[in-house]
């Protein structure tokens, strides 16, 4: 090669390089999401304002929305930047652009506001208003304003504004200085999570007279949408919302005021173990404090949403199935990969019909029988209108406590166990204002696990590091820090399940029911890939061995109209709906020829009880025939700690030394054994039920002694 030709590949490389670095420099500069993007007009759009820029800005829901608008040589809006940085990115930072594209076409600022995002739209709306008046536009009307020295004009006003479910409806009265009353209809939203915003906010906004107190925390969604709603129906008042009063920080250094309580029991965690726990108790003459560190009642088991597994029930006995506590105990043994602590499940089976007969007694019957993953017969137990189980029950369990007058002490966290010579007296907490001893003859702990703990997840399983999780705010884990503290033992801690379906956007749960029902999995081939009622570890692995670590959910209208929690999953925008096989699979970008030869296949093999691919028995009762056709994207996600604190089949807590550790009792997902190595879909419930009724009354002859 001569010198020549090498100087001019060398200057090609060198300006190839360059040009690289400049569109790198370019791409990196730009914003992620530029709501400016779309088209402005034509330069020589005919109008009536004076050429030049106008700018202006008025407060929006998280700051200021400034609106530039450029008028062309020819007396036309050409052109609106609208600068919203602080607005909700999925609500009104997603109005802008359509706010923007309004503008340019119509050629004035009176745009349709974009629903869900008023209080976004109105800002944007009178911004641009203000800017055209400025260039020779309309005068603009200033909207209803309340009299110099007050806030508001005294009346009733309702807003609305997008929730979790729906739209959230807030009507409030006002007179001229003050919030008098305040109504909140949020059908749609979540039971127990977003439901206890809808019912906690009035009284949280009546005391502080703003909209800026803060959310519920787990139900932050439902509460912006809330409080939003609010200061739409307050702008109709003619409120300034910037005059209203701030948030009044709590100081974090102000002192706490010491105060002592004394109970028979006192039961740590509200979930579901911890709510049986505290019902059996006071129906057995105990004196029970139950503290709760969120402020409502649930925790996970509000999540649970497949059902209760017992066997031999009288639901199974009327519905001819056959089902044994034998073959329960080894479906559970099998599941967990024998690594279960095999008493402690034969006590869970052996008292799961009791369980069914006490919910029937206490108002919360399960009384519809389906089959679920990893169980030979069917067992799970779920609520005749097919909602979640979780969610049910502890509305339920919140009825039955409030008929016994058994109150939750919301928003207090225990802290630490006393002991003393070894037993356990009591327990120290802390909420805002109190520092708490509670002398207690008995502890329970039914704290839950630690799922949303990431550091207790990186401590216990470093693979698992950044995994989305399914649990609730509560599951931190305390009750487990707590008791190792006082010499208890833990088992498996570092078996965590995984759940195979999981919508990962929004780290909502797709109920196993949902195969159970008929529904099966397809990779983005379109094609399955296993029994959709395999064991959850198993199917989550499965999963993770397809195309990107994800598959779809396909199930059809048939399916849906059986299942109430589906309608969750449609309203919160995570399905794919489709008139025929063809179009759902265009929608998630798979092969429509392959996707209806696989609904083609799977329906053969329900119709003739046997699939030849993956050998799957159960969940065959219907086939995929019923137009419209679904598809959820999914993928595992963290859902639940299997181990924990060991206990033995008294739920009495054993420590380092192997022997109980007098006065400590625990149960549900705080503890370890019950499980092995994987659990199965629809034991959780069983699990809670069963093992807090069983902490409980050895409680209950612990105090007696
Ligand atoms: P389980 O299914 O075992 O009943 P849940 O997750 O349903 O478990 O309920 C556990 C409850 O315990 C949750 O409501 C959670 O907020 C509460 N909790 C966890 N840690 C504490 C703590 N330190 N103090 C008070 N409550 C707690």
């Amino acid at each position: 090669m001569n010198k020549e030709v090498l100087i001019t590949r060398l200057r090609r490389v060198i300006a190839c390089l360059l040009f690289l670095a400049v569109v790198l420099c370019l791409v990196w500069s730009k914003p992620m999401f530029d709501p400016n993007k779309g088209p402005s007009a034509p330069a020589d759009t005919k109008g009536s304002f004076s050429p030049g820029t106008y700018k202006s800005s008025i407060k929006g829901f998280g700051g200021e929305v400034e609106v530039t608008l450029t008028i062309g040589e020819n007396g036309g809006i050409v052109d609106a930047e609208i600068v919203g940085e602080g607005e909700t990115p999925e609500v009104g930072g997603a109005a802008i652009p359509k706010l923007r594209e309004q503008i340019l076409e119509k050629q004035a600022t009176d745009v349709d506001t974009v629903s869900g995002a008023t209080i976004t739209s109105t800002a944007v709306k009178k911004a641009a208003a203000v800017s055209l008046a400025q260039a020779g536009g309309p005068a603009v009307d200033e909207g209803p304003k309340a009299a110099d020295g007050n806030l508001f004009i005294a009346g009733t006003y309702t807003g609305t504004s997008k929730g979790f479910g729906g739209d959230v409806e807030v009507t409030v009265t006002v007179s001229e200085n003050s919030i008098d009353d305040i109504k909140i209809t949020g059908d749609h939203e979540t039971e127990n999570i977003g439901t206890f915003a809808v019912s906690m906010l009035p009284e949280r906004i009546l005391s502080a007279q703003t909209t800026n107190v803060d959310a519920i925390s787990g139900a932050t969604v439902t509460s912006s949408a809330i409080l939003r709603a609010l200061q739409n129906a307050l702008t109709e008042a003619g409120c300034d919302i910037d005059k209203l009063p701030a948030a009044v920080a709590k100081d974090s250094n102000a002192p706490k005021t010491d105060k002592t309580l004394d109970c028979d029991i006192c039961i740590i965690g509200a979930g579901g173990a911890g709510m049986t726990a505290a019902i059996n108790a006071t129906e057995n003459g105990k004196k029970v404090i139950l503290l709760e560190m969120m402020p409502y009642v649930g925790g996970n088991t509000t999540k649970a949403t497949g059902g209760m597994n017992a066997a031999e029930t009288h639901y199974q006995a009327e519905q001819g199935i056959k089902d044994s506590v034998e073959v329960f105990i080894e479906d559970t043994m099998e599941g967990g990969h024998q690594m279960n602590n095999r008493d402690l499940v034969t006590v869970m089976a052996k008292n799961s019909a009791a369980a069914i007969d006490w919910l029937d007694s206490i108002g919360a019957p399960l009384p519809k029988v389906g089959f679920s993953g990893g169980a030979t017969n069917a067992r799970i137990h779920a609520p005749e209108d097919g909602s979640g189980v979780g969610a049910y029950l502890v509305t339920r369990f919140l009825n039955k406590m409030n008929e016994l007058n058994i109150d939750v002490m919301y928003e207090t966290k225990a802290t630490e166990l006393i002991s003393k010579n070894g037993s356990i007296v009591g327990v120290k907490a802390t909420s805002s204002d109190y520092n708490y001893t509670i002398n207690s003859k008995a502890v329970i702990l039914a704290t839950g696990g630690f799922g949303n703990n990431q550091d207790m997840i990186v401590k216990y399983r470093s693979d698992l590091k950044g995994t989305v999780s399914t649990s609730a705010p509560g599951a931190m884990g305390d009750g487990i820090v707590m008791a190792e503290a006082v010499g208890a033992d833990l088992v498996d801690i570092d078996q965590i399940q995984l759940h195979p379906t999981v919508e990962q956007g929004t780290s909502m749960l797709i109920t196993e029911s949902v195969r159970g029902d008929g529904a099966i999995l397809v990779n983005q081939e379109g094609k399955r890939f296993t029994n959709e009622l395999l064991t959850r570890d198993k199917v989550s692995a499965a999963e993770l061995e397809q195309t990107g670590g994800y598959a779809y959910i396909v199930f059809d209208q048939r399916l849906r109209d059986g299942l109430k929690a589906i309608e969750k999953y449609v309203s919160i925008g995570i399905t794919v709906q489709a008139d025929t096989i063809e179009d759902l699979a265009k929608q998630i970008d798979v092969d429509p020829n392959v996707l209806s030869e696989t609904l083609k296949t799977w329906n053969k093999a329900v119709a003739d009880k046997k699939d030849a691919e993956f050998g799957r028995d159960t969940g065959m009762e219907k086939d995929l025939s019923v137009a419209p056709y679904y598809a959820i994207k999914i993928a595992p996600g963290i859902h639940h700690t299997m181990g924990g604190v060991k206990i033995d089949t008294k739920a009495q807590v054993i420590g380092t030394d192997g022997k109980p550790i007098p006065g400590l009792f625990a149960a549900g997902e705080v503890t370890g054994g019950v499980h092995g190595g994987n659990r199965i879909g629809g034991n959780a419930v069983s699990d809670i039920v069963v093992f807090g009724t069983v902490a409980s009354n050895s409680a209950i002859a612990y105090c007696d002694k």
